[in-house]
């Protein structure tokens, strides 16, 4: 039964029970096998300089306002073509993932933050966006089938116009990705789609596109995981060629290999994420959690979720309840 968002809070307003209405969880039988052209992201935080290029480009390929070009009142990309620049433009410097921030560069530091990729006494960067999970949690969880996995190439997409608002997503995401747009008229969830609007022109991944170091490289999963594992198992100080943008790229970065703790953040996390992360620094002090399965998530999340129906309407209806209590009178930009 189709039912739209307009619908759905019709029939909350009446008091009616939401899953009364015939909602029933996405049936489509979901793989955990990584599909024949799965693509993804390899971030190496040890190649990071920190310099955010990427959530810029990010922003700037995704409509979302913020990023060093933007300035308030502008609504729709390219920046660099419409209204002022330099001085005149509104410089935002997001904290967390939001609905106008789908890819966040953070900071580690420990004691005198002198040494990059230190546990102690250092720094480290880290990178923050969906992971584009093999068996999305988001996408099994989802009443109205607003998540979408490519069969093809993996990646997990949000389809606005299913979407009936009920936040499901959130809560059922082991890495805490889906923001919701809380500050907009009719709020959709935001998370990143690994640009795959860009795939026809023959673009890939805009974050990996502007990243100059290689920190960011877009590509196949499998040539991605090859990839990880032969840096893992190189000795610290080798000099290597990091390719830059692609792994294909001819352009690369040599520079010695920093020595990597832990494994692949994303091998096996959630039953395996397309994007991926390598570290200098252990993952938990990321703040990357290690009570996360190894296994799937999905048949967990909703077998849970299931059982106490009204979450569903609790979820919805306290939120939205609280979020205005507490930001009555608040303009600004909003984070979940
Ligand atoms: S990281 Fe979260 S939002 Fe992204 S695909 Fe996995 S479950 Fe979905
Ligand atoms: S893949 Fe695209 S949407 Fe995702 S973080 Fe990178 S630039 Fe942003
Ligand atoms: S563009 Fe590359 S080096 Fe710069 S912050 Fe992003 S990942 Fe790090």
């Amino acid at each position: 039964m189709a039912i739209s968002r307009r619908d759905l809070l019709k029939g909350v307003a009446s008091g009616g029970l939401l899953l009364a209405s015939g909602i029933s969880p996405v049936e489509a039988a979901m793989s955990n096998e990584l599909p024949p052209q799965a693509v993804g992201i390899l971030y190496d935080a040890t190649l990071c300089i920190g310099c955010k290029a990427c959530m810029v480009n990010c922003k700037q390929s995704n409509c979302q306002p913020g990023g060093a070009l933007y300035r308030e009142g502008m609504k729709s990309p390219p920046y660099e073509s419409k209204g002022p620049k330099g001085n005149e433009g509104i410089w935002d410097a997001p904290q967390e993932l939001s609905g106008k921030t789908l890819n966040i560069i953070k900071v580690y530091k420990n004691g005198t933050g002198e040494n990059k990729d230190t546990a102690v006494n250092g720094y480290a960067f880290f990178k923050q966006q969906c992971l584009h999970c093999v068996t999305p949690a988001c996408a099994s969880v989802c009443p109205a089938g607003a998540f979408k996995k490519d069969p093809e190439n993996g990646v997990v997409s949000y389809i606005e116009g299913k979407c009936i608002g009920c936040r499901y997503c959130q809560l059922a995401c082991p890495f805490g990705v889906p923001r919701y747009e809380w500050d907009a008229a009719w709020p959709a969830v935001r998370k990143c789609q690994l640009c795959n609007h860009r795939y026809k022109e023959g673009k890939f991944s805009a974050c990996a596109e502007t990243c100059p170091t290689g920190a960011t490289i877009f590509g196949k999963v499998r040539e991605l995981r090859e990839e990880a594992r032969r840096r893992l198992a190189l000795k610290p100080g080798t000099e290597y060629a990091f390719p830059i943008q692609t792994l294909a790229s001819r352009e690369k970065n040599r520079r010695p290999v920093a020595k990597y703790a832990d494994g692949v953040y994303g091998l096996n996390e959630a039953g395996g994420t397309q994007n991926m992360m390598l570290s200098g620094i252990s993952f938990e002090l990321l703040g990357f959690s290690k009570d996360i399965r190894k296994s799937a998530l999905p048949d967990l999340t909703w077998a849970y979720i299931a059982k106490i129906p009204w979450v569903f309407a609790g979820v919805f209806l306290g939120g939205t309840t609280i979020y205005k209590i507490t930001h009555r009178g608040d303009k600004g930009d909003s984070h979940d």
